[in-house]
């Protein structure tokens, strides 16, 4: 049994801060404690031009603008 836990070792990361977790109850916990609503601290970043948004919504709704108005 401890090959196995060996193996799961750190197996769950947290993909708002990328922290790693053994058990993925320790990550939901994490996330819950830390992440609360899925609002990272970190602001996400547009792809074209590196201006940051609060969420992905606002990023979404940029970029949807920026197409518009290229064509
Ligand atoms: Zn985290
Ligand atoms: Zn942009």
């Amino acid at each position: 049994m401890h090959i196995v836990e060996e193996h799961l070792k750190l197996r769950h990361e947290c993909s708002t801060c990328n922290q790693m977790f053994n058990l993925k109850s320790s990550l939901t916990n994490h996330v819950r404690n830390k992440h609360k609503r899925l609002r990272p601290r970190e602001n996400i970043l547009c792809d074209c031009c590196g201006k940051s948004f609060m969420n992905t919504l606002s990023l979404q709704r940029h970029v949807a603008s920026r197409v518009e108005r290229s064509f």
